[in-house]
């Protein structure tokens, strides 16, 4: 299991400015546990890089702050 750090290039990137405190619905409906939300910042973050790309962590967002990076190949 590689650790996602804040890298770009992650597979879901969080707009943290739109990130709704105290919201955990994106990490509550993801399958793989890969979302969390940080103790630092108090905004959802990838903390692991494990994706299905199924994607309801994005269409669940009530702030529309996930976006998932579907790789070209899986379009
Ligand atoms: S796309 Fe699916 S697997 Fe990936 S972070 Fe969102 S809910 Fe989790
Ligand atoms: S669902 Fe959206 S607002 Fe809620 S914790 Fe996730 S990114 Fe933040």
């Amino acid at each position: 299991m590689t650790l996602a750090n804040q890298r770009l290039d992650v597979p879901v990137t969080i707009d943290e400015s739109l990130c709704i405190e105290g919201c955990t619905l994106c990490v509550d409906i993801c399958p793989l546990d890969s979302l969390a939300i940080s103790d630092e910042t108090g905004k959802a973050y990838m903390h692991v890089d494990e994706c299905w790309y199924c994607g309801p962590c994005a269409d669940r967002c009530p702030a529309d702050a996930v976006t998932v990076n579907i790789p070209y190949l899986l379009r």
